[in-house]
């Protein structure tokens, strides 16, 4: 991306462009600890998806995944929801975002991070390089929107999580960027503050997969200042993917 562009997308963003730093990558591993959740009632074996052996080079095992999640009842949000949201992108891409839950606009589109916050994210990727039709992968923690936005509930996760590892089995994305709280603690299952999971690499799932933490896209919107830390989450993920030899995103 040339620097002029990179420049447009960060005014989009609403922030001042900086520069690179030159250091490299303070990773740090934080150990996951055991979330607070009450087990889900209805258990999914991963024969029951239809997809022990996942194969990346055919949408079938896809198209599986995507049909169990619309037909989904195993928690009460399959009650108040228009649709489920499965997610959005390349389902081979190299980057996974991952966030909390489908809004009001989501729940009505069917699809994830759309609206003011969606474009505010299109903005903070598209600096990056990334692009959700062509380079990255996006999700939820839940399929289904929760009443009045509130907060996703602990067994309401344990129901869902079972599709979002199906998703990151299938992609084997080469890093996720967790997008809020709800998304960052939920992912490695601890309730430390979001603020002190950021700027540090964790790890995810057997293959080890690195996480990086930045704010919601909506905290955002209602907190620009803040702006100027994500942007620097972002230039974490960037210096992480290329040491793993990702190479440029644009
Ligand atoms: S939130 Fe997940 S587990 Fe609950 S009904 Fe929707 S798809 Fe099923």
């Amino acid at each position: 991306m040339g620097s002029e562009l990179r420049a447009q997308y960060l005014q989009a963003m609403g922030i001042d462009a900086w520069r690179l730093r030159a250091s490299s990558v303070d990773a740090q591993v934080v150990s996951a600890q055991a979330v607070n959740a009450r087990p889900c009632a209805v258990p999914v074996s991963s024969a029951s998806l239809g997809n022990t052996a996942p194969d990346i080079a055919t949408n079938t095992d896809w198209d599986v995944l995507q049909q169990h999640v619309a037909d989904c009842t195993r928690c009460d949000l399959h009650r108040t929801r228009t649709q489920t949201v499965f997610g959005v992108g390349n389902r081979t891409a190299d980057w996974l975002v991952i966030g909390e839950a489908p809004g009001a606009e989501e729940d009505k589109r069917g699809e994830p991070f759309v609206g003011r916050a969606g474009q505010l994210l299109d903005n903070m990727l598209a600096a990056i390089g990334l692009d959700r039709a062509r380079n990255v992968y996006i999700a939820n923690i839940l399929k289904c929107r929760p009443p009045n936005n509130r907060d996703p509930q602990a067994h309401e996760v344990a129901c869902c999580e079972p599709y979002l590892q199906q998703q990151i089995a299938l992609i084997q994305p080469r890093l996720i960027l967790a997008v809020g709280r709800i998304a960052a603690q939920n992912l490695l299952k601890t309730d430390v503050p979001l603020a002190r999971l950021r700027g540090r690499v964790h790890r995810y799932g057997e293959r080890q997969t690195p996480l990086i933490v930045t704010y919601h896209p909506a905290y955002l919107l209602r907190t620009p200042g803040d702006k100027r830390k994500a942007w620097e989450d972002l230039q974490l993920a960037v210096r992480v993917y290329r040491e793993l030899g990702g190479g440029a995103t644009a």
